[in-house]
C-alpha cells in the first residue's frame, strides 16, 4: 500500500475529503450503469471513464476494490417518473422484439464501446431482472418500518413520514416544499398521498409484459429499487463510494439513500461522487435537438454534426483533459486538438524510447520531480488534465533532448519511461490504438528504420554520399522525417 492523502470530493458534504476506506486496504464501489434500451452516447462515456479512472487509480494504490456497475433492465420509466412506459418494453414494442432480446443487444452494444473506450470491467455486473427478490424484500422492510404504503397493489414510499425523522433532501440540498411543488401532478397519480412520492412497487397494465408476482400484484419493482438493493447484496450495509452522473442526484440518488436509511435505519454510502455532464456546441444533447451522437458515430463519423471520425482514445483523452467535477463540450475543433494533444503524447513516449542516453543530462531525479506531481494531482480529486500537463511538459523536454539541447542519462531516461507509462497506460488508460495488438511489428519496423539510419551513419563516415543522400531522400519520399543532430540522427513517421 502506498502512503497516499487521496481526497475526493464528497457530494453530501460538499467538499473534498480524506478517503478513507470503512476496511483498511480495501474498497468497494458501486456506479449505476446504463438503461440497455439504447446505443451508449457521450452520457455513458464519462460516468464511465471517470469511475474507471478512480477504479485504476485505487487499484494502483494498491487497495483491492470490487466495483460493482449495474445493468438496469426493468423499471425505469420514461421521464424517469412514475408513470410512462417502461423504457424497454417501448423499445421491444417498437422493434417487436421480446425485452430481453432488446437489454441483451443493447449490453452487448454497451460492452463493445466501453471496452474501445479502454474502460476496464467492473468486478460484478448485477441485472435488475435477476435481483427482484431481493428488491421486494427491501420494499417489505421499508412497509415494515412505516416509510411506504399499499395503493391498489403499488407501493409507495412516504416522503412526508421520512421527512419527520430523517431528512430528505440531503443530498441534492432540496426540501421537502419545494419538491412537493415542482412535482407535477399527472394523470393517475392519484394512488400518491403525495406528489413527492415514489414508487417502490409498481402494478403491471394488463398489456406490461415484464411483471414478477409479489405480495401486492403482479408487477415490477420501480427504478430506485434495484441500486439499494444491488448495493447492499454485493458490498454489504456500509460500503466506501457510490458514483454516477450528476443528472443522477435527484432524485434518483436522494431515493437510494431514503430507501436504505428507511430500511436499515441508518446510510449505507460514505461517500457520494457525481461527474459533470456533457454539452455539445454549448447545447444539452438531446434527441430533439438533433445532437444526440452516439459512441459509434463517434468512432465512424457518421454523423451530420461530425466532420472527422474520432478514435475511442480520443474520446477518452478529450474527457479526461477536463476534471471530472467541471462540463465538458464537445465541438470538432476540440475534439481535432485532443486528437492532436494524444497524439503529441505518444510520440514523446515513442522519441524517448529511441533517444540515445549520455552521461550527462536529466537523472531520475527530473522524473521523481514529475511522478510526484502527477500524484499530487492524481491525489487531489482525481485531477487529470493537470496530470495530462505534467505529461505535456515531459514531452517538451523530450523534444528538446531530441533536438540535442538537453539529455537524458540511461538512469534518467528509464525512470522518465516508467512513469510516464504509469500514468498514461496504467492509470490515465490510455493506449496507442496505432499499435495496438501490434506492438511486436511495430518493433520490427522500427529496428528496421534504425538500421537503414546505421547503414547511412557508415555511408557518411566513408564519404559515401551518394549512398547517404539516397537513403535520406528515399525514407523521406516514405513520409519519416530525418533529423540530423549532433549525436546522429534521430526520425519520426
Ligand atoms: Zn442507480
Amino acid at each position: 500500500m502506498k502512503p497516499h492523502q487521496l481526497l475526493i470530493y464528497n457530494t453530501l458534504s460538499r467538499q473534498k475529503e480524506r478517503f478513507r476506506p470503512l476496511t483498511e486496504g480495501r474498497v468497494g464501489m458501486y456506479v449505476c450503469g446504463p438503461t440497455v434500451y439504447g446505443d451508449p452516447h457521450l452520457g455513458h462515456a464519462r460516468p464511465a471513464i471517470t469511475f474507471d479512472l478512480l477504479f485504476r487509480y485505487l487499484q494502483h494504490l494498491g487497495y483491492k476494490v470490487r466495483y460493482v456497475r449495474n445493468i438496469t433492465d426493468v423499471g425505469h420509466l420514461e421521464h424517469d417518473a412514475d408513470e410512462g412506459d417502461d423504457k424497454i418494453q417501448k423499445k421491444a414494442k417498437l422493434e417487436a422484439l421480446e425485452p430481453m432480446e432488446v437489454a441483451q443487444y443493447y449490453t452487448n452494444r454497451y460492452h463493445e464501446a466501453m471496452a474501445a473506450l479502454g474502460c476496464l470491467p467492473p468486478s460484478i455486473e448485477p441485472h435488475a431482472t435477476g435481483h427482484i427478490i431481493e428488491q421486494e424484500e427491501l420494499v417489505k422492510q421499508i412497509l415494515r418500518n412505516g416509510f411506504a404504503y399499499e395503493s391498489n397493489g403499488s407501493v409507495y414510499f412516504d416522503v412526508e413520514a421520512y421527512n419527520q425523522k430523517h431528512r430528505y433532501g440531503i443530498l441534492s440540498g432540496r426540501n421537502l416544499e419545494d419538491i412537493k411543488d415542482k412535482s407535477r401532478a399527472l394523470a393517475g397519480t392519484d394512488e400518491k398521498h403525495n406528489q413527492a412520492d415514489f414508487a417502490l412497487w409498481k402494478r403491471a397494465q394488463p398489456q406490461h409484459i415484464m411483471r414478477w408476482p409479489s405480495p401486492w400484484s403482479d408487477g415490477f419493482p420501480g427504478w430506485h429499487c434495484e441500486c439499494t438493493a444491488m448495493g447492499r447484496k454485493y458490498l454489504g450495509d456500509h460500503f466506501d463510494i457510490h458514483g454516477g452522473g450528476m443528472d443522477l442526484v435527484f432524485p434518483h440518488h436522494e431515493c437510494e439513500i431514503a430507501q436504505a436509511v428507511a430500511s436499515q435505519g441508518e446510510p449505507m454510502v460514505k461517500y457520494w461522487m457525481h461527474n459533470n455532464m456533457i454539452t455539445i456546441e454549448g447545447q444539452k444533447m438531446g434527441k430533439s435537438l438533433g445532437n444526440f451522437i452516439t459512441l459509434f458515430e463517434f468512432f465512424t463519423g457518421q454523423h451530420a454534426k461530425l466532420t472527422a471520425a474520432y478514435s475511442p482514445m480520443t474520446i477518452r483523452f478529450f474527457i479526461l483533459q477536463a476534471h471530472y467535477r467541471s462540463t465538458v463540450d464537445f465541438s470538432n475543433e476540440a475534439l481535432a486538438a485532443s486528437q492532436k494533444g494524444l497524439e503529441r503524447l505518444l510520440d514523446g513516449l515513442k522519441t524517448l524510447e529511441r533517444l540515445a542516453p549520455k552521461a550527462e543530462g536529466l537523472t531520475e531525479a527530473y522524473a521523481e520531480d514529475v511522478e510526484k506531481k502527477c500524484y499530487e494531482a492524481m491525489d487531489d480529486d482525481l485531477n487529470s488534465p493537470i496530470v495530462i500537463s505534467h505529461l505535456f511538459d515531459a514531452c517538451r523536454q523530450i523534444n528538446q533532448a531530441a533536438d540535442g539541447k538537453v539529455a537524458f542519462t540511461a538512469a534518467g531516461r528509464e525512470r522518465l519511461l516508467q512513469v510516464m507509462r504509469t500514468f498514461a497506460f496504467d492509470i490515465l488508460g490510455l493506449k496507442d490504438e496505432a499499435a495496438d495488438g501490434n506492438a511486436a511489428r511495430e518493433q520490427a519496423f522500427s529496428g528496421a528504420v534504425d538500421l537503414l539510419l546505421d547503414i547511412r551513419a557508415k555511408a557518411k563516415a566513408a564519404k559515401d554520399w551518394a549512398t547517404s543522400d539516397q537513403i535520406r531522400d528515399r525514407l523521406a519520399a516514405l513520409g519519416f522525417e530525418v533529423k540530423d543532430t549532433k549525436d546522429g540522427a534521430t526520425w519520426k513517421l
